[in-house]
């Protein structure tokens, strides 16, 4: 079975109905995954004692998380003679992950490094030898995409059927920075679960009551409770009384608009790279076209490519 093929398996069990962020967020929607495919992404790590390393994870937890990944068609599991070390090879799925790492990382950094905590995680573009930051761009006008300039559009509010329970694990009380500061990590443990992003998503499409959040997530109840708490304390989400209704509704602060760019990352990622179709349509406000988004550096404004980006651990912090 090729990966691709692997990865289709892989979502066969999330709704037929599901967008590609559900799809993306039904993969990956496991912190540790994450974490995973940015050492094997970023870092270029290979071998299992590697991972053990920079995770901080015990040999069950990380036996486990590999062999998930590998069945997604993520990773290909090899073993180095003469002593057969296990070791793990990314896939192009794997790699053509980078937009949503970085927009992980600088959101992590943007939102959630205090000014005295320094990243372990630097990346450079070595086109222009610069620290790389990034935005994404539109392919059709060249433009900035962000929550304020996509325009979504989909039919009636249908009830979904919530995304497959495997590997669904609460956020917010992991301690992922086990070997140090990392910005993708801080933002994995505050948004790292897969109903986090789902709930944002919702809130961007203009669904800010809990019980339609809830039908149309088929979400238990105390999960999306807890689920909204978090992310008001976290300053993603504002709860205010419209003085109209009296209803109570839940907005998406700049924060969580910032935040934005993570789904839409997510949901390139599955559409060129699981082959996911959208059942629904986005619009770049700017030029009036179908959404379709690439990532470019800040600096030399040329797009990000994978060998252009070059990390190191900040050994300093
Ligand atoms: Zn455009
Ligand atoms: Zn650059």
């Amino acid at each position: 079975m090729n990966n691709r093929a692997a990865a289709k398996k892989s979502r066969r069990k999330l709704s037929a109905n599901s967008t590609p962020v559900h799809t993306a967020a039904g993969i990956i929607g496991d912190p540790w995954s994450v974490l995973i495919l940015r050492d094997a992404v970023l870092h270029k790590q290979r071998r299992f004692v590697e991972f053990r390393q920079s995770l901080g994870l015990n040999r069950a937890t990380l036996t486990k998380r590999l062999s998930t990944l590998t069945g997604a068609g993520l990773l290909e599991h090899k073993l180095e003679p003469p002593n057969k070390n296990r070791f793990y090879v990314p896939t192009q799925i794997a790699l053509n992950y980078l937009p949503v790492l970085l927009s992980m990382k600088e959101w992590g950094e943007r939102w959630l490094l205090k000014p005295n905590e320094n990243s372990q995680l630097d990346v450079y573009h070595t086109s222009c030898e610069s620290t790389l930051r990034t935005e994404l761009i539109c392919t059709t006008c060249d433009g900035i995409v962000g929550a304020r300039n996509v325009y979504a559009e989909r039919p009636s509010a249908d009830v979904k059927r919530p995304p497959s329970q495997s590997n669904t694990r609460a956020s917010g009380n992991e301690p992922l920075e086990k070997v140090g500061i990392c910005p993708i990590a801080r933002c994995l443990s505050v948004i790292g679960d897969r109903w986090s992003v789902l709930i944002i998503q919702e809130a961007f499409f203009g669904l800010r009551h809990f019980d339609m959040l809830q039908r149309r997530l088929g979400i238990a109840p105390n999960i999306l409770s807890n689920r909204l708490l978090r992310l008001t304390n976290l300053d993603v989400l504002t709860l205010t009384q419209n003085p109209n209704t009296g209803r109570r509704d839940y907005r998406l602060t700049a924060r969580g608009l910032d935040f934005y760019r993570v789904p839409l990352s997510m949901r390139q990622w599955a559409i060129q790279s699981l082959g996911v179709a959208d059942p629904l349509h986005f619009y770049h406000t700017n030029c009036g076209q179908d959404l379709e988004v690439t990532l470019q550096c800040v600096s030399c404004l040329n797009p990000v490519r994978l060998q252009d980006v070059a990390s190191r651990p900040n050994i300093d912090s």
